[in-house]
């Protein structure tokens, strides 16, 4: 599948997923020296790959019949960050319980093993106005040495090794901030993981499911 088929799936999988409403969030696959990445504002039922932008490494259109998304330096960014994969998915979503839980918490609470999917317990970005500079650096920030971040008063977002699977992933953010909601939502303190279990969880995914 191309990088923009592939943008179309995923945005049309948020939706399915519940994890965006209306137009929100996007989504963007590196392949090689571009970036696929999605539209501003279209409905995402409408879109086909041919409208899917494809940009250089730098953010400068390639082939993009309609204006890109306004969060593209952050999936700029994230694509260019140290230690970035070709074949990379940047998904940023406006879901309702991540969404909430970045209005309360500098960080999502190791609340559940499932942190180990984004590398430990998941910061919040500083909150900055959507599509501007310091809100793309707030987010890299917050993401050393994880692959998911909350935004604050805004949504989340994360990088997923590949296509495949990049919607669990998010599914699983999601999941996770959902059940620190509920926990912080009871009143009572939460019981937590220290960081030694997530690591050792995060080696035992690695080898979870079925052989390949
Ligand atoms: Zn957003």
């Amino acid at each position: 599948m191309s990088a923009r088929a592939a943008v179309v799936d995923l945005c049309r999988g948020l939706v399915a997923r519940g994890l965006v409403v209306g137009t929100a969030g996007n989504v963007s696959v590196r392949d090689g020296d571009t970036i696929a990445v999605s539209p501003s504002g279209v409905d995402y039922a409408s879109l086909t790959p041919e409208v899917i932008g494809l940009h250089a490494l730098d953010g400068t259109a390639i082939d993009a019949p309609l204006r890109p998304t306004s969060e593209l330096a952050l999936h700029v960014l994230l694509h260019t960050r140290e230690g970035a994969r070709d074949g990379e998915v940047v998904l940023h979503t406006h879901a309702p319980a991540s969404t909430a839980l970045s209005t309360v918490v500098g960080e999502v609470p190791l609340t559940h093993y499932y942190a180990a999917f984004f590398g430990g317990a998941v910061r919040v970005a500083p909150y900055a106005t959507f599509g501007t500079p310091e809100l793309a650096a707030h987010v890299l920030g917050a993401m050393a040495g994880r692959t998911a971040a909350l935004m604050a008063n805004h949504g989340a977002v994360l990088v997923a090794p590949a296509v495949e699977g990049a919607l669990d992933r998010a599914g699983y953010l999601e999941y996770v901030c959902d059940v620190a909601l509920r926990a912080l939502s009871t009143g009572l303190p939460p019981r937590t993981l220290d960081a030694a279990e997530i690591a050792r969880v995060a080696r035992a995914l690695d080898g979870h499911g079925q052989p390949r």
